[in-house]
């Protein structure tokens, strides 16, 4: 091969801004032109806002200073309050309640009017959830009802009534009020706040529910996420149904005026989803994860994953993310603005991950105005650097498996064992978030994949696959992870993964027990605290621990038997008693049962750990945990670096992504005391960092740029290979090759 060798090169800032500007637009935008004719509007769109009014805004909201604020942001589009609970507008539709300051005013056709003048999209926000006491009383077969038949009402503005989506309110009135807006009114489409969402199922005791609960469920479900219950599992799937059925309808209404207009329903949840994304995905022509800020412990990449699991579904297709600019904490203050560096951070995840971010604020006459800075700046810098967010695909070859189900109806009360540690707060979520935070600390670039799409094509470009706890999954499911280790691809699997079938019923035996090596032989252990791992030979996986015969071991486990003989690389030393200090000695000191198997075919390797390890690395955060799993990973990967690397110092979630000009590596800089519990109060930029980059066969790189700081990176290609240091990240660095 022949290795080229360019010249170092150093753009100035004003060259490499005038690089940005000019060819990247003069090379993509005759492209682009092409690409986006036949593509509906929201599919090119890279940003916008929202000003979600209240019902005394008529009396005061000026329109078209509130337009010039979202116009200075550069956004592609608005959301703006139509109607549902409330109509901003003379609605001629019965039932339908007028805002009662509204008086002569038509706010929200001032408003559209205004915002289609500069040229902005307009997306009519409606809420389909609530109504006035007046639909109560002429339609209560609109209404949810409690066991007793008593109508529920909304828990702070209790004189609304909640809707039922299974009644003729979802079917009928909501697309009148959308028919009348339609007719009336310049808009591009239509959201809904709160629903459907992605979280558990509500159970309704009204008459439409009832026949529901007879004819299609066969009972009344339980009230809770239980998917042991047969009636569960049946609602689970009616519900699913009567979702797509009215998200497919409004579809059909909104486009009954232009054919790229759209509906677009209320996602989020991040990766705690109950209801199932990846159907949403197959409904939604745009994907809005109403996912605004954190509050309390939640790690600060939750915005992050939400774009991974949005990106699982939507593959490539339109996500956008909320960012409230207003202190959506715990407690929540609607009218003050949140700490500028957490909104910031929130919104580099929003494009890091490939989401459209979408800036949101309450309330038409704010008193506080710091949060429209904040917006501003993170928006126009957006729209400098716009073709470098027009993304293509992923580069990353390691793909993390989105354990939906297990996620959504994994019960740990279904555990034998009998544990002996302390009381467990549980979250299904956690082996995936064990598994995530190591992936972070490895600087691993890496997609998730929705269970529900393990097929060849999508499998494909993937070296390693990960399987954090993937308890339920569906004999297919099983069998396509099967092929994908037969064609060579690598897999890590934890603890019960493939034991159980999509529902939670239990397997004689591990459903991939064969590219395991291991059988289950016995109950599940746990949890126990002071049992460890034994290192009984070296290994790659267990680089680094010199100086130690034993690892900390996992809280639960399966007991298994290796099908057969082969190395014995960590066991199992059991648990023993961790208090008093004088009973603190091993009762079996030496095992011959696997804490983990290691295999080789061909190309594939498989890691299968018997416990928790990453569950367990999370709740404890102990650092050799985090240094087996990221050795694991390497290991599964074929100890070969991937197509991108990045190292330096600090905690980074780095992404890199074929984009239209060329590429882009993603760093968002979570070096912060602030990263476990909010909100960011400042940033503390990272040093160096060294990045060799993989480029498509041929290409050659004429320039490399750090978008944030604004300046050129001197670089040196080596045949496919770019590379080049990053001074420092900030907040966040985004550094386009092309
Ligand atoms: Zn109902």
């Amino acid at each position: 091969m022949m290795s080229r060798e360019p010249e170092m090169l150093a753009l100035t800032r004003r060259e490499f801004l005038a690089v940005s500007a000019t060819s990247v637009l003069i090379a993509s935008t005759g492209e682009r032109r092409a690409q986006e004719k036949g593509k509906p509007w929201y599919a090119t769109m890279r940003r916008c806002g929202q000003i979600n009014f209240n019902e005394r805004d008529p009396l005061t909201m000026d329109v078209n200073s509130w337009a010039d604020y979202w116009a200075s942001l550069k956004v592609d589009a608005v959301l703006l309050n139509g109607g549902g609970i409330l109509a901003f507008y003379p609605t001629q539709v019965p039932y339908h309640h007028r805002s009662e300051f509204l008086g002569t005013r038509d706010l929200f056709g001032e408003m559209t009017a205004a915002s289609k003048k500069l040229n902005l999209r307009v997306v009519a926000r409606m809420d389909c959830n609530y109504a006035y006491e007046e639909a109560f009383k002429a339609h209560p077969e609109w209404f949810e009802r409690n066991r007793d038949g008593s109508p529920r009402r909304h828990n702070e503005s209790n004189w609304l009534y909640k809707t039922c989506m299974f009644s003729t309110y979802f079917t009928e009135q909501m697309p009148a009020i959308y028919r009348e807006i339609n007719q009336r009114y310049a808009v591009d489409g239509f959201f809904t706040n709160g629903w459907p969402s992605t979280g558990g199922l509500t159970v309704c005791h009204c008459e439409n529910c009832q026949k529901v609960y007879r004819d299609q469920v066969g009972g009344a479900p339980p009230e809770q996420t239980d998917a042991t219950s047969r009636l569960y599992r049946k609602y689970y799937d009616v519900y699913m149904d009567r979702v797509l059925e009215v998200w497919r309808l409004w579809d059909q209404v909104a486009k009954e005026k232009m054919p790229d207009s759209v509906y677009v329903g209320n996602l989020g949840g991040g990766i705690r989803a109950v209801k199932d994304v990846k159907r949403l995905g197959e409904v939604a022509g745009w994907f809005n994860a109403d996912h605004q800020g954190r509050s309390g412990d939640t790690v600060i990449w939750d915005c992050a994953q939400q774009g991974r699991v949005a990106q699982s579904v939507m593959k490539g297709r339109t996500i956008t993310n909320v960012t409230g600019s207003y202190s959506n904490s715990r407690p929540t203050w609607r009218h003050v603005t949140k700490s500028p560096a957490e909104a910031t951070l929130w919104m580099a995840q929003t494009t890091a991950s490939g989401m459209v971010p979408w800036f949101h604020w309450l309330g038409g006459a704010p008193e506080d105005n710091r949060w429209r800075e904040v917006g501003r700046s993170f928006f126009n810098w957006l729209a400098a650097n716009e073709p470098h967010f027009r993304n293509r695909r992923s580069v990353a070859d390691l793909a993390v498996l989105y354990p939906q189900r297990t996620i959504a109806f994994y019960q740990s009360g279904e555990r034998g064992g009998g544990g002996r540690g302390v009381a467990q707060s549980f979250e299904t979520s956690d082996y995936l978030q064990g598994l995530y935070y190591a992936l972070l600390e490895g600087r691993y670039f890496f997609d998730f994949v929705h269970q529900a799409d393990l097929t060849p094509e999508t499998l494909k470009k993937y070296r390693a696959l990960l399987l954090p706890n993937a308890a339920y999954l569906t004999d297919k499911e099983c069998e396509q992870i099967r092929q994908y280790a037969a064609g060579g691809g690598s897999l890590l699997a934890t603890f019960e993964t493939s034991r159980y079938n999509e529902w939670g019923d239990p397997r004689r035996d591990f459903a991939l027990a064969d590219l395991f090596g291991a059988n289950v032989a016995g109950a599940l252990i746990g949890p126990f605290g002071n049992s460890y791992m034994r290192i009984e030979q070296r290994h790659p996986i267990l680089r680094d621990f010199e100086g130690t015969a034993l690892l900390p071991g996992a809280e639960n486990r399966v007991t298994i038997r290796a099908s057969e003989a082969g190395p014995l690389v960590l066991s199992v030393v059991p648990y023993y008693p961790a208090f008093p200090p004088e009973m603190v000695f091993p009762r079996e000191p030496r095992t011959d049962e696997p804490a983990a198997i290691l295999r080789q075919k061909g190309d594939s390797r498989i890691a299968y750990f018997t416990g928790d390890i990453d569950r367990t690395f999370w709740r404890s955060g102990n650092t050799d945990l985090g240094q087996l799993i990221r050795n694991s990973v390497r290991w599964v990967l074929g100890d070969a670096r991937q197509p991108v690397s990045i190292t330096g110092e600090g905690m980074a979630e780095v992404f890199a992504w074929e984009t239209e000009p060329g590429y882009a590596l993603h760093i968002v800089n979570y070096n912060n005391p602030n990263m476990t519990r909010g909100f960011v109060r400042r940033f503390y930029a990272i040093g160096p960092q060294q990045v060799e980059f993989d480029v498509a066969a041929g290409k050659r790189i004429s320039s490399v740029g750090a978008l944030r700081a604004g300046r050129g990176l001197t670089f040196k290609q080596s045949d496919r290979t770019v590379r080049f240091e990053v001074p420092s990240v900030l907040d966040y660095e985004v550094i386009a090759l092309m």
